[in-house]
């Protein structure tokens, strides 16, 4: 089924502290609202719900990510907007969920889209374990009975026509889309919610976030590394191009490209953390559009493709097997190139040299050869 997610995030909100609105504030290094967008990464369509004011700092978070959406003077008024923006647009269902819930699991998200399957609105919501009092001035005035008492979470879902008929025909404030739907006598299915999916309203709830943040990545953190070697023979020639710097000398490298031997074996050291096989697979030789073709192509394939797996560079460490040129003077240089690259901090880059004390081919001087290790940390 077509569907929209609608993410309310227009409130001024200040129990939570701070001088900004709490969807606004950091959590673990981004906005509380970058968090919550993240929880529905590749929603078909997604319109995100802002005060007027925060339409700007909006486009800065998301560019063009998301639908940014006015929002009204209340919550309801604010999801109206949203629902009217998408009158005509052909979606079936729409789940519309707090800007303020930023760590809402997917799991709970497919609940709420299988019951979209069978009815035409549910919500996700968690039984009321603890005993629920009254009180009055400080002093309990009464028990209340739980039994079938829930704790409402979101995101909310419906049915796209006949959720824009309910805000349509229900002209008041209400607390929740389920209120409204509910005004309207669509039956809405109670899913089961998740203690994860808090709503951040107080202070303390900032930290109580990023725990949960903090244990989640540690489970989810996913480390592998990478070798690399590649071996270039010297011909006539006045440099070579080792790590990306041309380096003056008094033979050239051979090869198919550039003969960059050392970001060769960095790259391969990148498809080997991947699993994704070496530079020869992703850019066969007996290809002619890569004859010549310059070594940075290369590795900014093998770093995107790492980032389309959800990987980033960890560290990197190369050595340079070869008696002459000398690298001492460039590695700084190189490695700097390196990260130019990769768009990584040079400390992130070590690129070293040794001579294989004249033995071997290197030590007879016919040839560089480049040993490369690389980490990559998902998740
Ligand atoms: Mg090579």
């Amino acid at each position: 089924m077509s569907e929209a997610v609608i993410i309310v995030a227009a409130g001024r909100g200040t129990r939570a502290g701070g001088e900004r609105p709490k969807q606004w504030q950091d959590l673990a290094g981004r906005p509380v609202l970058a968090h919550t967008v993240a929880a529905f990464r590749g929603a078909e369509r997604l319109l995100v719900v802002l005060h007027p004011e925060d339409m700007d700092a909006g486009l800065a978070l998301f560019g063009g990510s998301v639908t940014l959406v006015a929002g009204g003077a209340s919550r309801t008024e604010s999801v109206r907007n949203a629902l009217e923006v998408l009158a005509g647009s052909g979606v079936e269902t729409v789940l519309i969920h707090d800007g303020a819930r930023p760590l809402v699991p997917a799991d709970l998200i497919d609940r709420v889209r299988a019951a979209l399957i069978e009815g035409p609105a549910a919500a996700p919501a968690l039984a009321v374990s603890d005993a629920l009092w009254r009180g009055d001035a400080g002093l309990v005035a009464g028990v209340q009975d739980r039994a079938g008492l829930y704790r409402a979470q979101t995101p909310q879902g419906f049915h796209f026509e006949p959720i824009l008929a309910a805000y349509r025909a229900h002209p008041g404030e209400a607390a929740d889309d389920v209120e409204i739907a509910r005004a309207a006598g669509l039956p809405v299915t109670i899913v089961a919610g998740a203690e994860d999916n808090l709503k951040i309203t107080w202070p303390e709830d900032f930290d109580r976030a990023a725990a949960i943040l903090r244990a989640r990545k540690g489970a989810q953190m996913d480390v592998r590394l990478g070798n690399g070697y590649d071996v270039h023979a010297f011909c006539e020639g006045d440099h070579v191009v080792l790590c990306g710097v041309k380096v003056p000398h008094s033979k050239g490298l051979l090869g198919h490209s550039d003969a960059d031997v050392g970001m060769h074996a960095l790259t391969d050291a990148i498809y080997g953390a991947l699993a994704e096989g070496d530079i020869g697979r992703h850019f066969p030789p007996s290809d002619p559009q890569w004859k010549g073709a310059a070594s940075w192509i290369f590795l900014d394939h093998a770093v995107k493709l790492a980032a389309s797996k959800g990987y980033r560079l960890a560290n990197c460490d190369i050595t340079l097997i070869c008696e002459r040129p000398k690298i001492g003077p460039h590695a700084l240089d190189m490695a700097a190139e390196l990260a130019r690259i990769m768009g990584c901090d040079p400390t992130r880059v070590s690129v070293k040299a040794t001579t294989s004390e004249r033995l071997g081919f290197t030590g007879r001087e016919e040839g560089i050869a480049a040993i490369a290790t690389a980490t990559l940390i998902g998740g």
